[in-house]
Order: C-alpha cells, then structure tokens, then sequence
C-alpha cells in the first residue's frame, strides 16, 4: 500500500484548530490597524481665540477628562499635532496666522470648527466687519460643533466623530490621494 504523505500541519493551524488562542486571536488589516492606533491617540493643538477656550480648557481638565478618549495630549506644536480645533472668534487679523499653523501641521490632521462664531461669525456675522465668517473660508473643517459656546460633552461629541472619520477612512488611499494632488 503506498503511503501518501501528510499535509504539514503548523502550530498555528492546530491551535486554531483546537480553538487554544480562545479570545486572544484577531485577523485585520495594516490599514485597519494604523486607523485604530490614530484614533485612539489625536494630539489636538493647544490655543484659544475667545470665550470657546474656556470650554476647551474644561473638557481636557479632571472632570471632562478628555484623557478618556486618547485626545488629552494638547501640544504647543502644531508640528507635533493632527487636531485643530478652532476654539473662538476668527478675527481677521488672527486668520493667517491659523492658516499658517494648519500648514505646518503634518498629515493627515483634522480641524474641528467650535462654537458659533467659529463656524459662522456667531454674534459678529452681520456687523462684525473685523470677524471672519466661518473657519472653512480658509482650511478645510472636518467637524462643526454647534453652540455659544458648546458645552464640553458637544467638544467630546465632536472628537467622537473625528475618531469615526479616522475609523471609516484608509490611511494608504489618503496618501496616494495627497501623492496625486501634488
Ligand atoms: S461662539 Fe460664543 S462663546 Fe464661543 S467665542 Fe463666540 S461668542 Fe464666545
């Protein structure tokens, strides 16, 4: 009788086979996994413009606890940073200084627009000559949280949809993307 040879069976597919990795065995994507490494761990930039900052400053401190979410490392450098989040009034005066520091973030980053005047002018929309009227005339905003200003559960809220952006989206294709347009 000729004896036909065994297939190799490898520790992992015996393992598997008799279920010993239990729990502790995922199966996904580079892709999937560098998006859930960035979401858990967004580096917002620390600066205010007005009222909003305060709020801002609330939601990182000990009650809010932005800490929670991955997000509570505000750095000084827009350099080290991925989040901007536009906390105030956009004046005129202050507006090229925040496209500057957008420039010099690295990709991928995100803005979240926060408060009224922020997204829109807020109060100053009508009279406010010197105010601009909504972040996005001059970089691109991912995230609009409303309010005057936005309690620190709507900012939270709003870093919630930032990180289901960075779930959803595939770092490979962004930077293929970014290779095109240049
Ligand atoms: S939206 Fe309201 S709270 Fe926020 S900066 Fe403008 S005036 Fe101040």
């Amino acid at each position: 009788m000729p004896q036909t040879k065994q297939p190799f069976v490898g520790k992992e597919k015996r393992f598997l086979e008799e279920g010993k990795y239990g729990d502790n065995l995922f199966i996904t994507s580079i892709d999937s996994l560098f998006s859930w490494a960035r979401l858990s761990s967004l580096w917002p930039m620390t600066f205010g413009l007005a009222c909003c900052a305060i709020e801002m400053m609330a939601t990182a401190a000990a009650r809010y606890d932005l800490d929670r979410f991955g997000a509570g490392v505000m750095r000084p450098s827009p350099r080290q940073t991925d989040v901007m989040i536009v906390a105030g009034t956009v004046t005129m005066k202050m507006a090229d200084r925040i496209k500057r520091l957008y420039d010099q973030m690295p990709e991928p980053k995100y803005v979240l627009s926060m408060g009224s005047c922020a997204t829109c002018g807020g109060p100053y929309w009508k009279h406010g000559y010197h105010v601009l009227k909504g972040v996005d005339l001059i970089v691109p905003v991912d995230v609009y949280v409303t309010g005057c200003p936005p309690r620190p559960e709507a900012l939270i809220d709003g870093i919630l949809k930032i990180q289901e952006k960075v779930r959803k989206e595939s770092l490979i294709k962004r930077k293929l993307q970014e290779r095109a347009n240049v």
